[in-house]
């Protein structure tokens, strides 16, 4: 069959946010009103911070306002693969913070479970499977960097699993596998949109006060706190999270560090159980091709693929707009590769086609700092990483408001930044030029051409 025929009755839509548990938005601020913490931004970031602050001191008056509804963004369209690591991958984290690097994964792990333990305290059922991730060789040299990598990180006193073909074959079969790694703690398969509303309950529960469809538009200092304009309405916080994300920051200096880059998925019909038997998957883990350009696929709670990656699109400008989530193109050359990697399934159709903005800066993991005199945190940057590492961020934001020192204040990652990207033209032209390259590495036994080399010297980089 023509793969594209595959996507014909595709919705385009996330799969994840048409749940018929989707509740309904909540009233827009009219009005004005005061409170302790303000926090800006209903997705993960600002949900996390909002409950942690609330967990750290019940009597803290805590405010959130959602431009949009809470979780219709990236933290209600990723893949729901949610790791452990901070750093965008051992990889990222070992060229950057070598030195503490083993630190940065014993934190992680311990957010990676406390994101498992809220689920359980709060009775959130967001689909939450410790299932793991491979990564898999489809090439020979992807084979020798992923055995590199097992190395380095049992050389951290960390453990994967190395998988022959046969081994992953046994696993999960398709013919282009060669070989894989599974990190079998570090990663959990959520449903991302669950997670997103079941942690808007529980900051209701505890007494956190949401405003949905209010954007903030305007931050200013206001006697000793900030007041913060909305709508309908203004906010006067003693203190201001900002998890805004990808979307223009409040704070102006902060909008060179982080650009949209879009990232597409597809999510097929449910398998039936023959076509399920013919690819195995019975340890229902995540996956991810080894390429630069690489796909991310996992099993639904009903047994359908999610197949996402490959393309990661600039768009000239760096705007975030809503014409970007789709994108035919990119739909076309998904389906073709998931019928190559899984040639069994012939005749499986997509239901959902949907693309969204991931916030990417050139170290690939999130950044943190605080404006107007330690009032207003912020982090941003988790490029495709924040399902998991938000949590940690909401954390960092909070030490950083009470002017803490703590075990992840002290951290050179944590008080470190990104290089900024370029202003346009030569932003645009430096990020086609690095995805150029990329894309002839992956064809070129990974090779990397002098641009890419001297991208890697000076620690900056593209990636989704
Ligand atoms: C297609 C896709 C796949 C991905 N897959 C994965 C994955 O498998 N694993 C992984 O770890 N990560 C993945 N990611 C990345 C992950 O989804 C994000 O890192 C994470 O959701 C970021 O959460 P956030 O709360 O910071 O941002 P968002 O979810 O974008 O939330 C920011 C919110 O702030 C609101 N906002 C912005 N400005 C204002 C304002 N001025 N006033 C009020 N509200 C405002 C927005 O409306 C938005 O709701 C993926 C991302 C995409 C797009």
């Amino acid at each position: 069959m023509d793969s594209a025929r595959a996507l014909s009755d595709a919705r385009p839509t996330p799969f994840w946010l048409e749940d018929p548990g989707r509740p309904e938005a909540l009233p827009a601020l009219v009005g004005d009103t005061t409170c302790d913490l303000l926090v800006v931004g209903g997705g993960y970031s600002g949900l996390w911070t909002a409950l942690i602050a609330k967990e750290r001191d019940p009597s803290l008056d805590v405010v959130l306002v959602e431009g949009n509804e809470v979780g219709w963004a990236a933290s209600g369209r990723n893949g729901g693969f949610c790791a452990a690591s901070l750093t965008h991958g051992f990889g990222n984290g070992l060229q950057r913070w070598p030195g503490e690097l083993a630190e940065l994964e014993r934190q992680g792990a311990a957010n990676l479970q406390a994101i498992e333990d809220t689920l359980k305290r709060y009775g959130i059922d967001a689909e939450w499977e410790r299932t793991g991730e491979i990564d898999v060789a489809t090439q020979p040299h992807q084979l020798a960097e992923l055995h590199e990598i097992a190395e380095a990180v049992a050389a951290h006193g960390l453990e994967l699993t190395v998988l022959d073909a046969d081994a992953l074959r046994a696993e999960v079969d398709s013919p282009t596998f060669l070989g894989g790694v599974w990190d079998k703690e570090g990663v959990a398969m959520v449903h991302p949109a669950k997670l997103a509303w079941g942690l808007k309950q529980a900051c209701l529960g505890q007494g956190v006060r949401i405003f949905e469809r209010t954007k903030a538009t305007a931050l200013a200092e206001h006697g000793g706190g900030m007041a913060v304009r909305t709508p309908y309405g203004r906010v006067f916080a003693r203190r201001v999270a900002l998890g805004t994300n990808v979307f223009p920051s409040l704070v102006k200096r902060v909008r060179p560090f982080v650009v949209p880059v879009y990232d597409y998925a597809l999510m097929t019909e449910p398998l039936s159980a023959e076509q399920l038997a013919s690819i195995g998957w019975r340890g229902r883990q995540g996956l991810g091709d080894s390429a630069n350009k690489f796909h991310y696929f996992r099993l639904s709670a009903d047994n359908r693929i999610l197949w996402g990656g490959y393309d990661a699109v600039y768009p000239y400008g760096g705007k975030v707009r809503e014409e970007y989530d789709q994108r035919p193109e990119t739909f076309r050359t998904l389906s073709a590769n998931f019928f190559r990697c899984f040639p069994q399934l012939e005749g499986l159709r997509f239901t959902h086609a949907w693309g969204g903005a991931i916030d990417t800066c050139t170290r690939f993991s999130a950044f943190f700092d605080t404006a107007y005199q330690g009032r207003v945190a912020y982090a941003a940057g988790y490029t495709g990483l924040g399902v998991g590492a938000t949590r940690y961020g909401a954390e960092v934001m909070l030490d950083l408001l009470a002017g803490e020192r703590t075990e992840r204040t002290s951290l050179e990652m944590v008080r470190s930044k990104p290089l900024p990207f370029p202003p346009e033209p030569v932003r645009w032209a430096g990020i086609e030029m690095t995805k150029w390259s990329l894309d002839r590495a992956d064809r070129n036994g990974g090779r990397r051409n002098l641009w890419l080399r001297t991208l890697d010297r000076l620690g900056l980089g593209f990636d989704s």
